[in-house]
């Protein structure tokens, strides 16, 4: 069982049909040759003494070699833990710590990075393993990393995985706290993946995909990456986004389907000659991760392309609903209905179901859904009641099913008794010319609760005091939730991932009003 089942049984059907391509250096590696090359990469770390359940984490870019480590890790029934390469040292000191990993394996060049992470944290370390030469790194003792794909075929050395088995900790983004550790077992995986073969994409040996998101988080994971290799189709590695150079990779490698978030949908449509490029071959493209501007969307569809969205989060690994093509106009704003195998419901704080049209906390079950936050018994128990696990989000479904997200239950803000979601004053106040980006957050009132503060980034030559954005605000929605306060920044603060961190605006304002 496991994922590295799946290349197995691959590799047996149909060997030379290609796994994964290195979209920066061209270099191919075909299923046999992942199975080879991971079982022997498994033997290498069993002989270090990494074992079952041991973590692993995975400091790396996109790449063939991030793929053989996960799979040689799974073979062990060891689990991987890809992190962020563009966190801080001191960031992937905590995750080190955190996941207790007794070994790292990173790019060549993140060795410097390694090292000061390991300065910060991870005491526990005792092998870095490198996708390169090896080198000795911070004292602890370094080991080439990817076997070569030509040795014999080599049995894994503990090979009896079982679908609850763990096969990654993956961490979220750390938009509402710390980030935390989702455990994701190997039937999480597997179960993604079968949904993902349930959408009407025509997901199969022929399909062609490039991971340009990065592998560390779960959306290029859990949409590109895994379902494709499960499908045996071809998955091909591109280390940066970079909107010109992947439209040219989608068309050189006959990419039929793709995923992608919606800054890079938005940036890939900008390409000056977008049209120039033969992009004919694709079939499907899937934008997911935070809402899509229909104006991204109308973009592609215009062309002729099947545009779907999905909602996911890293704890339901990650697909959880699916706005069919077929929908994406007439229900705009939308995020759909749940994939196959996913059960949804809306509740309010008592768990019970709210009606139609209401908002209610976003809850899900199913054989997707993790195992649980790694050492945080008390975030799952809070997390996971009743069978179901409480995402945090707030939505509304109509008669059908269609769910539309309304925000995140922590940013709500309740002023005077009324629930204000910011969502919806951002996207009004993003109607204003001048304004540029923005975010609504609810600061202490002593009068009214809590407060509404609307914190904005101009754009660049334009001028406008707060009275012309609470104007602004009044023609369009209720006073309620106008903004009563407005403050002008430089630029918001985000997540990694591009998220913008609200408790940190959060603190920042709490104790400053007038
Ligand atoms: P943390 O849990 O650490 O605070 P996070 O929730 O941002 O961070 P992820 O698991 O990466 O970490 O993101 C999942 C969240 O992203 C969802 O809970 C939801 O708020 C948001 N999201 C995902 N897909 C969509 C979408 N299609 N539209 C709007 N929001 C989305
Ligand atoms: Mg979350």
């Amino acid at each position: 069982g496991g994922i590295g089942d799946w290349i197995v049984r691959r590799a047996r059907r149909k060997p030379t049909a290609t796994a994964l391509v290195d979209g920066d250096t061209g270099r191919r590696m075909s299923y046999d040759e992942l199975e080879r090359s991971s079982a022997a990469t498994a033997h290498a770390l069993h002989d270090l003494g990494i074992r079952r359940g041991d973590r692993v984490v995975v400091l790396m870019e996109n790449s063939i070699g991030f793929m053989q480590v996960v799979f040689a890790v799974a073979n062990l029934g060891a689990v991987s833990v890809p992190v962020n390469v563009r966190l801080g040292a001191s960031e992937i000191g905590y995750i080190l710590s955190d996941s207790g990993a007794t070994a790292i394996a990173v790019s060549e060049r993140f060795r410097t990075l390694a090292d000061a992470a390991l300065g910060t944290g991870g005491h526990g370390v005792r092998h870095v393993l490198v996708d390169g030469p090896p080198e000795p790194t911070g004292g602890v003792p370094t080991t080439e990393l990817t076997a070569s794909a030509a040795g014999p075929s080599l049995r894994p050395p503990d090979g009896a995985i079982r679908d609850d088995d763990l096969c990654m900790i993956m961490y979220t983004s750390g938009t509402t706290g710390r980030p935390k550790g989702a455990m994701l077992t190997h039937g999480n995986m597997l179960w993604n993946a079968i949904n993902c073969t349930t959408i009407g994409t025509g997901l199969s040996g022929a399909s062609v995909t490039l991971a340009v998101a990065p592998m560390f988080h779960i959306g290029a994971l859990g949409n590109s990456v895994l379902p494709f290799l499960y499908a045996g189709a071809t998955v091909v590695t591109v280390r940066a986004f970079e909107p010109r150079r992947t439209l040219e990779l989608l068309a050189e490698h006959r990419v039929t389907s793709q995923f992608m978030v919606p800054a890079m949908w938005a940036a890939l449509s900008q390409v000056p000659d977008f049209d120039s490029v033969d992009v004919s071959s694709m079939q499907f493209v899937l934008c997911g991760g935070a809402p899509c501007p229909l104006p991204v969307i109308d973009f592609y569809r215009s062309r002729g392309w099947r545009f779907l969205e999905g909602f996911g989060m890293t704890e339901t690994a990650p697909c959880a609903l699916l706005l069919d093509a077929d929908f994406v106009v007439s229900h705009a704003g939308s995020v759909g209905r749940p994939f196959m195998h996913v059960d949804v419901r809306l509740v309010d704080d008592e768990d019970h179901d709210v009606p139609v049209g209401e908002v209610g906390e976003l809850v899900l079950r199913g054989p997707n859904v993790f195992a649980g936050y790694w050492g945080r018994p008390a975030d799952t128990a809070e997390a996971m009641r009743g069978g179901w696990f409480h995402s945090g989000d707030l939505g509304r479904s109509d008669a059908d099913g269609f769910v539309t997200l309304v925000d995140r239950k922590k940013d709500m803000v309740i002023s005077g008794g009324e629930n204000i979601y910011p969502i919806e004053v951002e996207q009004v106040l993003f109607g204003h010319p001048a304004v540029l980006d923005v975010a609504v957050i609810g600061t202490p009132d002593e009068r009214w609760g809590e407060s509404v503060l609307a914190v904005v980034v101009l754009r660049p030559g334009t001028d406008a005091a707060p009275a012309d954005l609470i104007d602004h605000a009044r023609g369009r929605i209720a006073h309620y939730k106008c903004p009563r306060r407005v403050e002008f920044v430089d630029e918001l603060p985000r997540t990694a991932t591009g998220k913008v961190l609200k408790r940190d605006l959060r603190e920042r304002y709490a104790g400053a009003a007038e």
